[in-house]
């Protein structure tokens, strides 16, 4: 089976900006506060009005070719894809994937406090939907994951890295989830990033001294694509048919 994991850099092209885009100011929002458990606290008119306005700015993105192949992959290759994204806009599903795995969440859906039933919103306002469906209440938040929450849906990750032989990690810098100890699972991956990225986390020299020598990088030199077997160096877009010349390659050896 192949675990496919994307990051920004795979909606990138399709012009879905990150807090990473904004030097921590989004459109005049501080990052921190409207996108941790602290500010929602503090906040929730400010978080709510947030992410009305991401909904909103979701509603004219395209899915771009990167997109497109990830939905060709799965028909292609039916139950054989672990298609995990850190995205929480709705592209690869508008590109025709059915079964994506959003790690932080999903824009489009509003989550209860109560009963934590989750429900499709589209592009609307929060406010439009005041109450959930199932229990009536009236907590409702959106169904993004802020930092200082817990991700349940990185079970996944767990869950296909025992299932997959085949890794492919398409535009992300590793910031937020670590893709270096994932890699080191695989014999076999590909990385797709425009451009090569420091390995910079604490992690690297903890598990570098207690692991053997072979394993060492030293400081300074360590890049994320050294953990993996092919690096593509450019945007997802413009990967698209290397990348699947290399998948087929690699399932017509199974
Ligand atoms: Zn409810």
């Amino acid at each position: 089976m192949i675990m496919i994991i994307s990051g920004a850099g795979l909606s990138a092209e399709s012009g879905i900006k990150t807090f990473r885009d904004h030097d921590g100011l989004w459109e005049n929002y501080d990052v921190m506060k409207v996108c941790s458990t602290q500010g929602w606290e503090a906040d929730r008119e400010l978080v709510t009005q947030f992410y009305n306005a991401r909904r909103k700015d979701l509603e004219d993105k395209e899915p771009n070719a990167a997109h497109f192949a990830l939905a060709k992959l799965e028909k292609m290759y039916p139950n054989k894809i672990y298609n995990l994204t850190q995205n929480v806009d709705n592209l690869l599903e508008k590109a025709g994937c059915t079964e994506v795995t959003h790690l932080h969440g999903t824009l489009t859906d509003l989550r209860c406090e109560d009963c934590n039933h989750i429900w499709d919103v589209g592009y609307h306002s929060q406010e439009e939907y005041g109450y959930c469906p199932l229990c009536e209440s009236t907590s409702v938040r959106h169904n993004v994951v802020m930092f200082g929450e817990a991700a349940p849906a990185y079970e996944k990750i767990y869950e296909a890295i025992s299932n997959c032989k085949l890794l492919i990690a398409i535009g992300t810098s590793g910031q937020v989830i670590d893709i270096v100890p994932i890699a080191r699972e695989f014999q076999h991956s590909i990385l797709i990033n425009p451009k090569k990225e420091e390995y910079m986390t604490s992690f690297t020299k903890e598990t570098s001294a207690s692991q053997t020598a072979t394993a060492c990088l030293s400081a300074g030199d360590d890049f994320i694509d050294d953990y993996f077997k092919h690096f593509l160096q450019m945007g997802a877009g413009d990967a698209v048919e290397e990348m699947q010349a290399l998948i087929e390659e690699f399932m017509d050896e199974r």
